[in-house]
């Protein structure tokens, strides 16, 4: 016979999650929201408040390729500066590696006491890239997902999952407000977590670095190698070692590891239990842990920041190489002579940085 599992056995989450009753709107009613950049975020945000019936203003460069878009969708656009200007509060969606420059030129000339200033990440405010004054709230609303989906789950009344974090609370109203534009962005139909700045930042660089792009990109890559240098076929190895990674990732992200081990055949959970700690072994933890202390200690941020300053010289250098591998060339070819391409041609505008 076997028991259920009650209550006393169910995983009890550290992190308070926070839902559309939990909100208040009033929190951000009247206050009028600048949303720097038009961007993955920041077109999904200022489109999500305005048909929330919060008043907002675009903050664009005059030249911006950005500008014909916003006005198009019904929205007011001015300079950042401008904007900042107008607005109680400012969120800051232009790409983390240029919002030290429009907090200097833009924001922070702009800025009155009281105001708050918003991200939707941590890296600029935990490594004191943007050092905010005193008499400001500084809050993080961060839609777990790329914006298109933000935009596309709000008018589908689904909502997208989103983390939310004070990082200074000088009207004792930065929780209540971040919550309400959390919930104004369609976050808090899904679920709204709440976080920290340094927690944010420090599990986002350590989950792209080691698992999500670095980790899994190099696991494909040498999977890849090693199966041609076998000399088996390169479509053989792509499709086993690219492709079907997806499918995959989808049985995951349904229902955990235990979805897929049960989806997949017998040899392959025994092949996969045995194996699996033997190749991502002790050394790639100890890889991993090493990673998790330059995020941790700021020699990472420290590497990127210098390298945007020198041009991105090596940044340039890796993406060639990672572009000319052997694996993107036989993927495009692979992927021009099989029906499934064409259905995600629609979903191409969704590639964006992973925020995970
Ligand atoms: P984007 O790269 O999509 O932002 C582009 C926008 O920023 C454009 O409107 C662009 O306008 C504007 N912009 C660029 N440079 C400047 C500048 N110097 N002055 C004024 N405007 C400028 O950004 P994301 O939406 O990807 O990222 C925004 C924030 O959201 C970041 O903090 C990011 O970490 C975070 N985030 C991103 C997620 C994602 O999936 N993309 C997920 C969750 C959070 P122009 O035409 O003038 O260049
Ligand atoms: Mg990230």
């Amino acid at each position: 016979m076997t028991t259920e599992t009650d209550d006393d056995d169910a995983y009890s989450f550290d992190s308070k999650i926070y839902y559309d009753d939990d909100a208040d709107p009033t929190a951000i009613a009247g206050k009028t929201v600048a949303v720097l950049g038009y961007g993955s975020q920041g077109h999904a945000h200022a489109q999500n408040l305005d048909d929330s019936g919060v008043d907002v203003v675009v903050g664009l460069r005059e030249d911006s390729s950005s500008r014909a878009a916003a006005e198009s969708d019904g929205l007011r656009v001015e300079t950042p500066g401008d904007a900042v200007a107008a607005a109680d509060i400012v969120s800051v969606l232009v790409p983390d590696t240029v919002q030290p420059d429009v907090y200097e030129n833009a924001i922070e000339p702009n800025l009155e006491a009281g105001d708050t200033l918003q991200f939707a990440h941590g890296f600029n405010i935990h490594y004191n890239q943007i050092q905010p004054p005193e008499d400001v709230d500084v809050t993080m609303v961060a839609p777990k997902s790329p914006g298109h989906l933000v935009r596309r789950n709000y008018e589908s009344d689904e909502g997208t999952p989103g983390l939310l974090a004070v990082y200074q609370d000088v009207t004792g109203e930065a929780h209540d407000e971040g919550l309400a534009y959390a919930a104004a962005i369609g976050c808090a139909r899904a679920g709204v977590i709440e976080t920290s700045f340094r927690e944010e930042t420090e599990t986002d660089l350590f989950g792209e670095q080691a698992v999500l792009c670095g980790g899994v990109t190099s696991l494909v890559k040498q999977g890849y190698e090693t199966l041609v240098e076998a000399g088996y076929s390169p479509e053989m190895a792509y499709f086993e070692c690219l492709n079907e990674l997806k499918l995959i990732v989808d049985l995951m992200y349904e229902d955990g590891l235990g979805g897929m081990w049960q989806s997949v055949s017998d040899t392959a959970e025994y092949g996969g239990l045995t194996q699996g700690d033997e190749i991502v072994d002790e050394h790639a933890r100890e890889n991993m842990e090493e990673v998790l202390e330059q995020v941790q200690n700021g020699q990472f941020a420290r590497e990127w920041i210098a390298e945007n300053q020198a041009g991105r010289p090596s940044y340039t250098q890796l993406k060639t190489r990672e572009e000319s591998h052997e694996i993107e060339q036989v993927g495009e070819e692979l992927r021009g002579l099989f029906a499934w391409a064409e259905e995600d041609e629609e979903s191409d505008e969704e590639k964006t940085e992973v925020r995970a």
